[in-house]
């Protein structure tokens, strides 16, 4: 279902090589374009997995390759034929391995052979637009990947699998190199996050302040992409490459190591993070100093106190190891099965830090976050049986991640979406709860639900534009539905 919109054109400078401008101005919501996959596979460091539909397997295996399949209907899929023949041909099997649930390197060649099989099924479009793709061949060289790849991935498929006569070493540490540049990360039908690479999108230059959105439409993972806000034609489209609510320190090392270059956006060079305080903490050598960067696009420059008088000082490898062990204890709370403990020790985690992080840290602000989503879902803590303070706290925590993505991710954001469905719920119950207690009038009740309903009308908008199939398309629909029943029980009132 490519529809033909295309909303923008191609330019290229120093900076950023070929980007994207709009050619024309865009509201938020807009459709920019929609681009299709050139291949779709499992991303590195995966464990097991069903080669066409991505779902977790044990000991499943394709009948004819050999290769990991749930089931013989995914054995035969159109996804799998050409390295079906590859695999069978060269009798190269997946070999066994003891546990399916840690990481395969033997599954790292699957998606570099699927570009390649694509390149040669279609090399027009190749040339069109894979040619030109960046690489990062010589810093790649350089690092210890590159030998993995050149033994798991080049050898592998140019001796193993016999390929020599189609392909060579070079060109499959080229479409490794495009990958690891060019190819993003989605989420799939059987479960499994995977990579994908799509030509259009890879040409968008980054930003940490994105004015674009990407949906993968989930039958045939093509991506559509929007305008997030407002855009005026010839200005540039951003896409964020990396995860938005991460702090400064953490963004751009990701952004150096896999996209290989140093962001100096806006949001990078300032050290409020635009006065959202993703990366500030709080000083304990003084009363109302926070400590910042006093550069953030040099990593080795120090972190200092706000406050005149006040003489802290630490490095920003300090602050980097600091941050790498208390982001390892929160990412331990991810294990939790969603119950009581899940919601008991994330508060825990705040309480213990929270005279260390400013109270919009990045670490703080995304176990709130995920508060924000719990209070309210699991057991004990139902909506409906949630004292008002709690529901008070479920409506604080929507309204800091709300605030906080209008400045970093402004507009039309899933998120945003996700968040203003959370924030719907807390809202309608307080102004019932204070209904009942005959603290508010039925005139005033009637005014309170206003808001809720806002919150589900625009989370409908935004959310129903996603896959019906995802999380995020089912909360749309039920947004819309819930946004109806409480206009009509108001007008009963
Ligand atoms: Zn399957
Ligand atoms: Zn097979
Ligand atoms: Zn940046
Ligand atoms: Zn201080």
């Amino acid at each position: 279902m490519v529809d033909d919109v295309c909303h923008y054109d191609i330019q290229q400078n120093d900076k950023y090589g070929r980007y994207l401008v709009a050619n024309k101005d865009l509201d938020g919501g807009d459709v920019i374009f929609t681009d299709s996959p050139f291949a779709v596979g499992p991303k590195p460091d995966t464990p097991p997995l069903c080669l066409s539909c991505y779902c977790p397997v044990e000991n499943t295996l394709c009948a004819s390759c050999g290769w990991p399949m749930c089931s013989e209907e995914c054995s035969k899929s159109a996804t799998h034929a050409a390295e079906c023949e590859v695999f069978s041909t060269a009798r190269v099997r997946f070999q066994k391995v003891e546990d399916w649930t840690v990481s395969a390197p033997q599954l790292d060649c699957i998606t570099p052979l699927r570009v390649l099989l694509a390149k040669e099924k279609d090399s027009e479009r190749w040339k069109r637009e894979l040619e030109a793709m960046e690489t990062h061949t010589e810093s790649r060289k350089l690092r210890p990947t590159w030998g993995a790849d050149q033994v798991n991935i080049a050898d592998f498929l140019i001796d193993h699998c016999k390929l020599g006569n189609r392909f060579d070493k070079d060109l499959v540490q080229r479409v490794c190199g495009i990958l690891e540049v060019n190819s993003v990360e989605i989420p799939s039908r059987g479960g499994f996050s995977i990579r994908a690479l799509y030509p259009r999108l890879a040409i968008a230059a980054h930003s940490c302040v994105p004015n674009i959105v990407h949906t993968i439409l989930q039958n045939d993972y093509q991506v559509q992409v929007r305008a997030a806000v407002s855009i005026k034609a010839s200005e540039i489209l951003y896409l964020c490459y990396t995860h938005s609510l991460s702090p400064t320190l953490l963004r751009r090392d990701f952004l150096a190591d896999s996209k290989f270059f140093m962001c100096d956006c806006r949001r990078c060079a300032d050290p409020t993070e635009l006065g959202t305080h993703l990366s500030t903490l709080k000083c304990n050598k003084c009363d109302n100093g926070v400590i910042m960067s006093t550069n953030p696009l040099d990593n080795d420059a120090p972190w200092a106190c706000s406050e005149k008088n006040c003489e802290f000082r630490t490095s920003g490898a300090a602050m980097r190891k600091m941050l790498a062990v208390v982001q390892a204890e929160i990412e331990q709370l991810d294990a939790l099965e969603p119950g009581p403990a899940a919601i008991e020790q994330r508060e825990a985690v705040i309480n213990k830090y929270k005279s260390v992080f400013h109270p919009r840290h990045s670490l703080l602000l995304s176990l709130k976050h995920t508060l924000a989503q719990l209070y309210g879902r699991v057991e004990g803590y139902g909506i409906d049986e949630l004292p008002d303070l709690m529901l008070e706290r479920k409506a604080e925590f929507c309204r800091l991640v709300l605030s906080t993505l209008d400045v970093i991710m402004p507009g039309e954001t899933r998120m945003r979406g996700m968040m203003l469905y959370e924030l719907h719920a807390p809202l309608m119950f307080l102004a019932r709860s204070e209904f009942s207690a005959g603290l508010i009038t039925q005139e005033k009740l009637k005014e309170r639900l206003q808001e809720p309903i806002k919150c589900l009308a625009e989370a409908a908008r935004i959310l129903t534009r996603e896959d019906p199939q995802s999380p995020e398309g089912i909360t749309g629909l039920i947004a819309q539905q819930s946004m109806e029943q409480l206009t009509a029980s108001l007008e009963c009132l």
